[in-house]
Order: C-alpha cells, then sequence, then structure tokens
C-alpha cells in the first residue's frame, strides 16, 4: 500500500473518532512510527504531508536521520539507556520515554542551551512487561523534575495492556487522562502537560475518543 492511501485512511478514522468525542481533528498529531520500515519509506510518508516521525532505538533514528535530515519533527518513542542519550538528544524534538530519575539526569546534563521535551511515560496498566512508572509514581516524579530544569514534562505517554478487550484498553487510556489533569492542577511552570502521547495501529480510535492529542502509528501508515 502507498503511504498516501494509509494516510488517506488513517486521516478519515482520525476525524470519525474525532466527531464522535465532541473534538476538533487538528488537535491530534499523527507521528509516523518508522522503525520496520526503510529510510526511503520515511521519505515518502514525507512527502505526502507527515510531518513528525518516530523511532524507538538509537542506530534506526541516526540512520534515517543522516538522510533526512532535521526537516521533520522527530520523536524518540522507544525506551532510552542512559548511555545512548549522548547519540540522540541533538536531533529529537521530543523524547516519550522518560521514566526514571537517572534518565532526567543525563538528558538534564547533555541538554546544552536547549530545554528538551519529554513526556513521562506512564505504565498505566500494570503489566509486568512494560515500562514506564506506575501511576502513583508519577506526581512524586514530576515534583522530582524541579530539579533538573531542562526538561520540560509536554505531557504523559501510555502504550495500552496487550489485550483484545477494548473495555481495559480504553481504561488504561482514561487513567493516563485522569493522571493528566491532576498535573496539570499542580501548576508547574515546567510541566504543562498539555499533551497525551497514546495510540497505536490498533487502539488510536479508543485513545482519541479518550483525549490523545499524539497517535504514533506504525503499521497501519508505512507498514511492518
Ligand atoms: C512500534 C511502536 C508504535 C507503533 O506501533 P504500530 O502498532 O505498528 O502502530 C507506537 N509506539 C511505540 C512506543 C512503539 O514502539
Amino acid at each position: 500500500m502507498k503511504v498516501s492511501e494509509n494516510l488517506r485512511v488513517l486521516q478519515e478514522k482520525v476525524k470519525e473518532a474525532s466527531q464522535r468525542s465532541n473534538r476538533d481533528p487538528e488537535e491530534i498529531k499523527i507521528i509516523a512510527v518508522t522503525k520496520y520500515v526503510t529510510t526511503e519509506r520515511a521519505s515518502e510518508a514525507l512527502e505526502c504531508g507527515v510531518t513528525h516521525l518516530g523511532e524507538n532505538r538509537d542506530e534506526g533514528l541516526l540512520e534515517k536521520w543522516s538522510t533526512i535530515g532535521d526537516k521533520p519533527t522527530w520523536h524518540f518513542i522507544g525506551t532510552l539507556q542512559t548511555r545512548k542519550v549522548k547519540n540522540i538528544i541533538d536531533k529529537v524534538d521530543y523524547i516519550h520515554s522518560l521514566d526514571r530519575v537517572s534518565l532526567a539526569k543525563e538528558i538534564n546534563a547533555r541538554a546544552g542551551d536547549r530545554t528538551i521535551s519529554c513526556f513521562v511515560q506512564v505504565n498505566a496498566s500494570g503489566e509486568e512487561s512494560k515500562h514506564g512508572l506506575t501511576p502513583e509514581m508519577v506526581v512524586p516524579f514530576i515534583k522530582e523534575l524541579e530539579k533538573h530544569p531542562k526538561i520540560r514534562v509536554e505531557g504523559l505517554m501510555t502504550m495500552a495492556p496487550f489485550t483484545e478487550d477494548d473495555t481495559i484498553i480504553r481504561q488504561s487510556f482514561q487513567s493516563l487522562k485522569n493522571l493528566q489533569l491532576e498535573i496539570q492542577h499542580m501548576d508547574l511552570p515546567y510541566a504543562p502537560c498539555m499533551e497525551l502521547s497514546m495510540g497505536m495501529s490498533n487502539d488510536f480510535e479508543i485513545a482519541i475518543e479518550e483525549g490523545s492529542t499524539m497517535i504514533r502509528i506504525g503499521t497501519a501508515l508505512v507498514g511492518e
């Protein structure tokens, strides 16, 4: 399938899910997750009008970045090892996987004169295999980030549990939304928390209905 055709279908579904939940489809950004595909395929996505690209490993990001450069908005969406921060920090616009103090410290130390836009990754479902903070840990963690002034918490990120049960998926997105509201009420200048990074190929419609502002789409947009 051409990316342009996939994009058209995806945008239509985004629009329908937005309408179902009385939202403006313009609020929802589509990140094309290119981790399974070639640089050429990523470039094809850009040619069709995609402006956000996501990669989950430093190798993949660096490889594509060396050809594509800084034209798109780059998102680092995978688990980030502390020692790899230096490889990617000047190439990405958003880091979606901030989940521990040691990582915050390293990002802060390597930020130079930039402020780094981050998402705090939450394991909203409590599944053991998933990375991210448990919901109870999120507020104390965000308070702790005050000590790392180069970090700006743009929002929260989660991956839905691995299940066919839409109710369970929906609950995990709702729990992320509730946490977002709690953090917004804290009114911290470094944590406006206006964004929610949630929704992938199989669950983005539920995520939009529950307030997602950034959906991360690989399979359904650029393919596996
Ligand atoms: C791979 C990946 C995606 C995209 O997954 P698809 O199901 O192919 O859309 C989204 N988010 C993260 C963190 C990923 O690793």
